[in-house]
């Protein structure tokens, strides 16, 4: 296919946080191939996902017009129809109801001009701060934790760092899978001599390669990350010159982290003292040493707390602010980064800026006062619904009712809405159950704009065809609809570039991104507008200082049980994830030749756990959680340990989720996917 193209378009890879760049082969309109590019992040390669999974774009089931729900169906609109419907739709909610009870969802699928413009037309146009995104059932942990701490929630390297590492500290992330192109470049790195420590309770594909791989019991990391502090402070194993210069609180940390020695607490983690000890010392040992870590850590009820814990260890050992080392989450979807980065965010503005501090920037930028209440996030959004609170939500590029943990609760909350806007390439499950409005978007080969990947990379995005039929990218609707609204002003930009400009206006650690210079380059932001119009960029954070303060502060983290625990009627632990071949909610992967690579959902056994049920590979079985059950095929697996299980969520038809618990991060609610305890039977 890729000789038929007739022409060849730059872009950015939309599936994960990595970034890759390739080139879009079109023809007639058509997407017909994708190739990699030569890029300091991939170096010319792409992993199944990127270069093959593009048959969606041109998928039968592509919905191409705008549609109303009528009745138990839907009929076609057009737009003018679809969007005064919509206009008349919120105004009279925001009349009766006020404008909290309105709610706006930003997309890691939608550039950051489309982000920036969904936020501030909630802002601007609704009147109120209910705005949030996909990180929120992610790295907002990572993001609250990394802020908190050393002042700025992003990751601390760049990509380009792996391969000046000594040593790997992996946790809770499987990049062979999620992330391939930097998972094979950890693992190139290894081979070559890095050391490498894996902290994951299944035995990943890096594990493989690891020095030490230590499976931790699900929800224990917090006990872990402590244990391996009281090591490196016991052993004599800190960096005494960095810690003096730049860290607070040692002595109080120290007395605190005694009671996390490893003998204490390796029980409870299961994880050897012997293990914990030589973790502690090897990335103690091997500056500068790096930590890559994805949603095994932060989907937990102590999901920040335990990146934090995390943090602990790079100051205890001046992990951070040069190459090679440093706290990195890994990002699940490429631009989960920019969209809370835009102000998709219910407390923060564009760039992470607090409402309070840049409230006067944005009221002059866009002409009018910023909503004075207190946002509510994604998942208090859903328990606004339930109380009837909430009568509204506008959601784009997200499946929230296939993807959201706890699924029983979230279909009763999203059932309890008056108004549920959907804007997707596809009726996806959110909108086949609970929409009434659908918006058809623009694909990520049909718009232009800009990305922010994992290691606060900037690069654009550029259309290789025109959307189908009546699609159009998400910063077009969003400005028809605020025009509806009586906005015009504030929303008649002609394009992505003028919309970045303003992005640029308002952020200054962004305003020297411009996109002459993003036309030749990928930039790392901070990269402020300098005279001569050459900032470099920043790929390492905290060199010298933390966001403006000299000095760090390590954190006393007290470990805290999920209340999801495992007992004789529920005795396996469950942890959810995704596969190499698919993609969250599998609305891309599943139009695709990739459907046949993994047909399916499947549950994922260690053999002693199948021979003591008598269970054979291939069996369907009966998962049962206190909160839902499901039907799955059973693979027999060496990657998981007895008594826990490994699972993934792709299938719309098999709705796993209805599995998850209700019980979410303690400081920003992010859902605790990755431990429910369940049953097994046959089917
Ligand atoms: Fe796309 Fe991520 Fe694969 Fe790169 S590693 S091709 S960004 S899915």
């Amino acid at each position: 296919a890729a000789t038929a193209a007739t022409q060849w378009t730059r872009s950015t890879c939309v599936y994960c946080g990595v970034g890759c760049q390739m080139d879009v082969g079109s023809r007639d309109g058509k997407v017909v191939a994708v190739r990699p590019a030569e890029h300091p992040v991939n170096h010319g390669h792409l992993c199944v996902k990127g270069r093959y999974a593009y048959e969606y774009n041109h998928a039968p089931d592509r919905v191409t017009t705008p549609m109303l729900r009528e009745g138990d169906g839907w009929r076609a609109a057009s737009w003018d129809e679809a969007l005064d419907h919509t206009a008349a739709t919120l105004l009279r909610i925001r009349d009766q109801h006020g404008a909290d009870a309105i709610g706006v969802l930003g997309s890691a699928r939608a550039t950051n001009e489309e982000n920036y413009l969904a936020q501030k037309f909630a802002r601007m146009v609704i009147g109120t701060n209910n705005v949030d995104c996909c990180a929120r059932v992610c790295h907002t942990p990572s993001a609250k934790a990394l802020k908190t701490m050393l002042g700025t929630g992003a990751a601390t390297n760049a990509f380009n760092d792996i391969e000046q590492t000594r040593c790997f500290l992996l946790c809770g992330c499987n990049p062979t899978e999620n992330h391939p192109i930097v998972g094979a470049r950890i693992k190139q790195a290894v081979l070559k001599g890095a050391a490498l420590i894996v902290v994951d309770p299944r035995r990943t594909e890096l594990a493989e390669y690891a020095q030490l791989h230590l499976a931790v019991r699900p929800g224990a990391n917090v006990l872990l990350f402590n244990a391996m502090a009281a090591t490196i402070i016991e052993e004599g194993l800190v960096d005494a010159d960095f810690v003096a210069q730049r860290v607070d609180g040692l002595d109080e940390f120290a007395a605190f982290a005694r009671a996390y020695a490893p003998e204490a607490v390796s029980a409870q983690c299961g994880v050897d003292a012997a293990d914990i000890r030589a973790a502690a010392r090897l990335y103690a040992g091997s500056a500068p040493a790096m930590c890559f870590h994805g949603l095994g850590m932060t989907e937990h009820t102590q999901g920040t707390e335990g990146v934090m814990t995390l943090i602990n260890l790079a100051l205890l050992t001046g992990n951070l602010g040069r190459a090679g080392s440093g706290i990195n989450p890994l990002r699940g979807q490429n631009n989960v980064q920019g969209s809370a980065q835009m102000g998709c965010e219910p407390a923060t503005l564009t760039g992470s800026q607090p409402i309070a501090q840049a409230r006067a920037v944005f009221e002059s930028t866009w002409g009018g006062a910023l909503p004075t209440t207190q946002g509510l996030d994604l998942m208090q959004m859903l328990d606004g619904a339930a109380a009837g609170q909430v009568k509204a939500l506008w959601a784009f590029g997200y499946d929230i009712y296939m993807s959201m943990a706890n699924q029983h609760a979230s279909a009763q909350a999203l059932g309890q809405l008056d108004c549920v806007i959907v804007q997707d390439l596809f009726l996806n499950e959110t909108a086949r159950a609970f929409g009434t409005v659908f918006f058809p978007a623009a694909s990520v080969f049909e718009r232009d704009g800009t990305f922010m990947n994992s290691d606060r990379r900037v690069q654009r995005v550029r259309a290789a065809v025109p959307p189908p039929g009546d699609a159009r990218p998400d910063w077009w609707i969003i400005q028809q609809l605020a025009r509806r609204m009586g906005h015009a002003q504030g929303f008649s930009f002609d394009g992505p570039q003028a919309i970045w400009d303003e992005v640029r206006a308002v952020w200054p650690a962004g305003s020297g991104l411009s996109y002459r210079r993003l036309e030749a380059e990928s930039l790392h932001w901070p990269c402020p507008q300098r005279d001569d119009n050459a900032h470099p960029g920043t790929p390492v954070l905290h060199g010298a200082s933390f966001a403006g303060a000299t000095r760090a502060r390590l954190a006393q983290i007290p470990f805290v049980a999920t209340p999801e625990q495992c007992d004789p009627d529920y005795p396996f632990a469950l942890v959810t994830g995704r596969g190499l071949y698919h993609f969250n909610a599998g609305t891309m992967t599943y139009r695709g030749a990739n459907a046949q690579l993994q047909a399916s959902d499947v549950l994922d056994m260690a053999a002693a756990d199948a021979t003591r049920l008598g269970l054979a590979d291939g069996m369907r079985v009966r998962v049962r959680s206190r909160y839902g059950e499901v039907e799955l095929p059973l693979r027999i697996s060496p990657r998981v340990k007895p008594g826990e299980l490994f699972t993934t969520f792709h299938r719309p038809d098999l709705h796993v989720n209805q599995l998850t618990s209700p019980h979410r991060d303690r400081l920003v609610h992010t859902p605790e996917y990755k431990v429910t305890a369940v049953r097994i039977t046959p089917a």
